[in-house]
């Protein structure tokens, strides 16, 4: 079995990233290659956290956009990734791999309430754990509850899975000529202006050092790869 780089990881997975070939909603198929990769390095013996989005759904800014209140925008927002966390669940449990999903607001009846003591016992059980509902309140992300939960957690590394290959000094999808770093300090992409995560996420990250691999999760095979600790992405330290 080949040696990993980390022995428990937070794994973020935007709502984006299960559109797949749709713009609205999950598309199965991703879902299933999710769930093909995480079975691949569950059986190295990795405990995995994954906090998922749920932009292919609804995001709260849009909500707002629409006149509503940002608020209770935000907490449709929170609920489509409970939408998200129960799809994935699904999907690895297919595999026959045990997992759990908590949620960050109580919904009793479909996910267990995220306690951090629970949610470790899980981890130390060999369960994949699900984390929905971001950090249950508004005005935050998926990506700061990703590091929230990767920092209580005592997650070795944040690995922020999208659509892209890492980060870039531009849009990679507006500009040709766009480079991609392999490495940064945090302080680097501050001054550079890179957009790693929101500002929130990126200075809590910074502040408790938490190292993040920013990598693409449509390729198969990088999960793997960023967990053997081989070049992928982009990793801020
Ligand atoms: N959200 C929130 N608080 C949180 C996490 C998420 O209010 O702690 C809401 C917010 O409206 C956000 C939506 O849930 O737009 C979906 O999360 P996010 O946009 O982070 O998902 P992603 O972009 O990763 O798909």
């Amino acid at each position: 079995m080949p040696e990993v780089k980390y022995k428990r990881i937070l794994l973020k997975i935007s709502g984006e990233a299960l559109l797949g070939d749709k713009s609205f909603g999950i598309d199965n198929k991703v879902l299933n290659k999710i769930a093909e990769e995480l079975k691949e390095i569950y059986q190295y013996g990795v405990e995995i956290g994954i906090v998922i989005g749920g932009g292919n759904i609804f995001r709260g800014v849009a909500g707002e956009k629409q006149g509503m209140d940002r608020a209770r925008a935000d907490y449709m927002g929170m609920l489509a990734t409970l939408i998200n966390a129960l799809a994935l669940q699904d999907a690895i449990e297919s595999k026959n791999i045990p997992c759990r999903v908590m949620s960050a607001l109580e919904v009793k009846e479909v996910a267990e309430t995220y306690i951090r003591e629970k949610a470790l016992k899980h981890l130390e059980k060999g369960r994949i754990l699900i984390l929905a509902c971001g950090t249950g309140n508004p005005f935050f992300t998926t990506d700061t509850a990703a590091v929230l939960r990767a920092l209580e957690l005592k997650a070795k590394i944040l690995f922020k899975a999208t659509k892209v290959d890492g980060v870039y000094d531009k849009d990679p999808f507006k500009d040709p000529t766009a480079k991609k770093f392999d490495e940064l300090t945090f302080d680097e992409a501050l001054q550079k202006k890179l957009r790693v995560m929101d500002a929130t996420a990126f200075s809590l990250a910074r502040d408790y050092k938490l190292p993040v691999l920013v990598f693409n999760l449509l390729k198969y095979g990088n999960i793997k790869k960023a967990l053997l600790g081989e070049k992928v992405g982009t990793l801020i330290k």
